[in-house]
């Protein structure tokens, strides 16, 4: 249904937690010829494609992926931190640019989207910057924002200051341009709640087009170890399948009042409503080293064919059925690149799942969240006012108390790599790290 395509793992930020930097090289050498991509999107066939890395933006063949894509059909979700979003948009009114474009140039300079500099240049391109193949905007693409809090909480996990207020910045000349967008957003075990529905409401005033939302997932087979020994309780360590319940138990609330993508039965499945199986199969991810298999958070093998893999893995081995995990690395596993396609697919169907599916996804959208001061008052909560990641943030996980209890170790980065499960981009994965942090950060928001 979706692939997962990462064309190269190279990326501009080094978030915390993020598996796919750490995993994979980050050279950008090893890259997914263009060739390559578009074929293996035509091998499996998925009508949606999730362009994702690494940062993609960084892919030197972007444009010329995305049109490909666009020419086979597909819908097309480029998965960005935001950072070159601009710059990428910059491109595009460059190479499109009349005196009819000029109205929203003003506007986009006038709202500090857009420096005088950058708009003389957007007026007088170059014959290479006209000829340029750019992103535009159509119904069939999604720019998928990655934003995982607030601004504090942003620009700590990204690790750096300023990010959050690049991504809204972003979003917002997008909008202004006619692209459709989206956000993509990671519950951990830390995630705090009521955060995440003012980022709603500040993401749905920005009249963002909606929302894809999925419960990081980690296994460790060294904590499973210590769960069996030391007596440990499974909370202690992961977010299981009653905690991811107990985040999510207002998401049928929240697809009320904002628009959050993917299927009303896998939200069912996500606050505790029913069981699903696992479908890996139907979310496929692609990389530099061939089809990744079983799925997007684990890696048991790669494959150099998508009906290669299809035929030689043992789908049966995975996932949790009547509540009886198959393999022990899927217990507490309801990312939606396993579960999302099952509520679609009808793998479990109850009577009136199409009907719900169709009219949830078919029918009137929620209307935008009022915009306010106050709300952006509650948005800019990082460095916009003074307290960065770099000041008080910092100070209060290098603390001599958090010093005790092991925030700074959260703070810095993994080394080694975790063989038993390989986390995933932009949020899915090993979320240990996030999490640590994310405790850290509420600490130090309480200590204010
Ligand atoms: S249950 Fe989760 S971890 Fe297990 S195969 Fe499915 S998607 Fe992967
Ligand atoms: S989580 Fe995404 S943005 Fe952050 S370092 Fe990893 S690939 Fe880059």
């Amino acid at each position: 249904m979706v692939l997962q395509l990462e064309p190269l793992h190279t990326c501009n930020l080094t978030c915390t937690g993020c598996g796919r930097i750490r995993e994979y090289s980050t050279n950008l050498k090893d890259m997914v010829p263009l060739e390559k991509c578009l074929a293996v999107a035509n091998e499996c066939d998925a009508p949606m494609v999730s362009i994702c890395g690494g940062e993609p933006l960084i892919y030197p063949k972007i444009e010329e992926l995305i049109a490909g894509l666009r020419e086979q059909g597909r819908v097309i979700y480029v998965c960005t931190n935001g950072v070159f979003m601009r710059k990428k948009m910059r491109d595009y009114l460059a190479a499109i640019y009349s005196p009819d474009v000029e109205p929203k140039v003003k506007r986009l300079i006038d709202e500090k989207l857009l420096s005088e500099k950058d708009a003389e240049a957007i007026r007088k391109p170059s014959d290479a910057a006209r000829a340029k193949v750019v992103i535009r905007p159509t119904k069939w693409m999604y720019w998928n924002v990655h934003v995982d809090g607030l601004e504090f909480t942003h620009d700590l996990i990204v690790e750096r200051e300023g990010v959050f207020k690049e991504c809204i910045e972003a979003i917002k000349m997008a909008k202004i341009l006619g692209y459709q967008v989206a956000t993509n957003i990671t519950v951990y075990k830390e995630t705090d709640v009521q955060e995440l529905e003012e980022m709603f409401k500040y993401l749905s005033s920005l009249e963002v087009d909606g929302h894809t939302i999925s419960p990081g997932y980690e296994y460790d087979a060294a904590k499973k170890d210590m769960v069996k020994r030391l007596n440990k309780q499974p909370e202690d360590f992961f977010l299981t399948r009653k905690m991811t319940r107990q985040k999510f138990a207002r998401i049928q609330q929240w697809g009320e009042k904002f628009t959050i993508f993917g299927t009303p039965v896998y939200q069912e499945f996500l606050d505790g409503r029913r069981e699903l199986t696992c479908t890996a199969w139907a979310i496929p991810t692609y990389n530099i080293k061939g089809w990744k298999a079983p799925c997007y958070l684990m890696t048991d093998g790669h494959y150099d064919g998508y009906q290669e893999m299809l035929a030689k893995v043992q789908w049966d081995k995975y996932g949790v059925v009547n509540g009886v995990a198959r393999d022990p690395r899927c217990e507490n596993c309801m990312v939606h690149c396993g579960y999302d396609p099952s509520g679609a697919l009808g793998t479990s169907y109850q009577s009136g799942d199409n009907w719900k599916n169709i009219k949830y996804n078919f029918g009137s959208k929620p209307k935008p969240w009022p915009a306010s001061q106050e709300l952006m008052k509650v948005a800019f909560n990082g460095v916009s006012i003074g307290k960065g990641h770099l000041a008080e943030a910092k100070a209060a996980i290098n603390s001599p108390r958090a010093a005790m209890n092991g925030a700074q170790a959260a703070f810095s980065r993994k080394a080694e790599p975790d063989h038993q499960h390989e986390g995933g981009a932009c949020g899915a994965g090993d979320t240990s790290e996030r999490d640590a942090l994310l405790a850290k950060i509420k600490d130090a928001k309480k200590a204010e």
